[in-house]
């Protein structure tokens, strides 16, 4: 077993994968290392972040550093003990047009240097044309299939393979080129995404090559995901499948003066403070950092935007340890428009979303917080209607449904004395639809905090979803106890009113 998953919610898992270097865990954040500069060493990696696995460019070891690297190994070069993924060089491609290197001399040097991580030459797809996005996919398969056979040759393989998925926006391509793939034995896949895309803040289209690549391969195998970019986005990586993603923005944004926090950008020159506690920014202020020589705050911002990183993903592990990736979601798709977008579009994905409410956790440590509509359209929450959807699909025992406001505490033995017996009973005006009241302290019912707005703002919707509930189940009669707060009072009249409506004689009361 490569891979163990040990904790799920919508497309992300916290999970273990076995490496030749060692056990690394997942969801994990691969700071990009250029081999030669080495400007933040991935020693410090280790030592200050707890880095266990960073990424590096086999191409460019290469063409600069082959024969050192085959002395010392990919490990001796970075000075890093941990594991370490090799990118092929697919990149350059895409940069300069052409690499002047054969699949099989990458795949041979990826090999004997150690990395722990291999990914075959690839060509990558960018921004093209179906049918040159389509030559692409053919020419990384003809890669594949190369690289396989070398490997096969050599009598078997020390790294993990990665298989780069390919097509672009083309999302046809990316099935394609997984099924393609599947049948060559790979551990992993790694799906390429446009720089493009990301400088242009496309993260709806991303979003959904993303979840293309992971519906494809299924949940066996680990995904990773080139070019994260920024943190804000990496909690939408991870719900939409990716186990390890890699970036080189916290040095491309540092040498530009633009420093991250997990819910945006700022840049050095209009700051006034560092709103950060990480042990850069608490041993210096804004000013002392921007009066630095260039390198020095060039260095200084990019550790700043790793940590930060790093924080970012602790924060995305316990997201999902508690169930609560989602409400990570809805908070970081604030911090740009573009992100929200690319949010409202997952959260409208029907087919997304229903396999997303597959892998929502059954119970939580933690509460929910609902706070608009877009929360009612959360996995969680649709799992918990189709739940009581299922309990109301029974025909009930009795003829007389009672209905109670839900912030109304009441108990059984209260509704018996003032009703008398001989009825069933759920609570109304809460944002799952009609809770059966013997289910009121179960999970996620009695955990779910909201602002009052939230049944206010969407009662149609809600008062709707309760008539479903009863229609057609039998019931004869209701009472409905009115609320004293002006909300579920509204929403009480309503609900009467329809039930009314539908044949049922319905009694509106106050309780004592
Ligand atoms: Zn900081």
């Amino acid at each position: 077993m490569v891979f163990r998953v040990q904790a799920e919610d919508l497309l992300g898992r916290v999970g273990r994968l076995r490496t030749p270097s060692g056990w690394v865990e997942t969801p994990a954040y691969l700071p990009v290392i250029n081999p030669v500069s080495q400007e933040i060493p991935a020693s410090w990696m280790r030592e200050s972040l707890g880095a266990e696995i960073v990424i590096t460019n086999a191409y460019i070891i290469l063409r600069r550093l082959r024969d050192r690297a085959l002395r010392e190994g990919v490990h001796g070069v970075l000075g890093f003990d941990g594991a370490i993924m090799t990118d092929s060089g697919g990149y350059q491609v895409l940069e300069y047009g052409g690499v002047e290197a054969s699949p099989s001399e990458v795949a041979v040097l990826e090999e004997e240097m150690g990395s722990d991580i291999a990914v075959p030459l690839d060509v990558p797809t960018g921004l093209l044309s179906r049918r040159e996005a389509l030559e692409t996919v053919e020419q990384t398969l003809r890669n594949l299939e190369e690289t396989m056979r070398v490997l096969e040759e050599r009598g078997g393989r020390r790294a993990l393979w990665a298989a780069p998925i390919q097509g672009g926006t083309h999302l046809d391509l990316i099935e394609m080129c997984v099924r393609r793939e599947e049948e060559m034995g790979f551990d992993l896949y790694a799906l390429g995404s446009p720089t493009p895309l990301m400088e242009g803040y496309r993260y709806d289209k991303l979003f959904a090559m993303l979840a293309t690549a992971r519906k494809a391969i299924g949940p066996g195998k680990p995904l990773h995901l080139f070019g994260a970019g920024h943190p804000s986005m990496f909690a939408f990586a991870v719900a939409l499948g990716a186990d390890l993603f890699d970036s080189a923005a916290y040095y491309l944004y540092a040498k530009d003066g633009r420093y991250m926090t997990s819910s945006g950008t700022l840049r050095i020159e209009r700051m006034d403070y560092l709103p950060c506690e990480c042990p850069i920014c608490s041993k210096t202020d804004v000013r002392e950092l921007r009066e630095m020589p260039g390198d020095v705050r060039t260095r200084l911002i990019a550790m700043h935007n790793l940590y930060v990183c790093f924080r970012e993903v602790r924060e995305v592990r316990q997201a999902i340890r508690d169930g609560r990736l989602m409400e990570l979601l809805e908070q970081r798709a604030r911090s740009h428009p573009s992100l929200y977008q690319g949010f409202l579009e997952i959260m409208r994905n029907g087919e997304l979303m229903e396999l997303m409410e597959r892998h929502v956790p059954l119970s939580s440590r933690r509460g929910v917080n609902l706070y608009d509509k877009v929360s009612l359209a959360r996995p969680r929450v649709r799992r918990a209607r189709r739940r009581l959807a299922q309990l109301f699909s029974m025909p009930p025992d009795e003829g007389r449904l009672v209905l109670i406001p839900a912030t109304m505490k009441v108990s059984w033995s209260r509704l018996v004395e003032a009703l008398g017996g001989g009825f069933e009973a759920a609570l109304y005006g809460t944002p799952y639809g009609l809770v059966p009241l013997e289910l009121r302290y179960t999970y996620p019912f009695s955990q779910t905090n909201h602002p009052k707005a939230l049944i206010e703002e969407n009662m149609e919707e809600l008062v709707d979803l309760a008539v479903r509930q009863v229609e057609g189940r039998g019931y004869r009669e209701a009472v409905v106890l009115e609320s004293r707060t002006r909300v579920l009072r509204r929403f009480g009249e309503r609900l009467a009113k329809e039930l009314e409506a539908r044949g049922l004689r319905v009694e509106v009361r106050r309780l004592g």
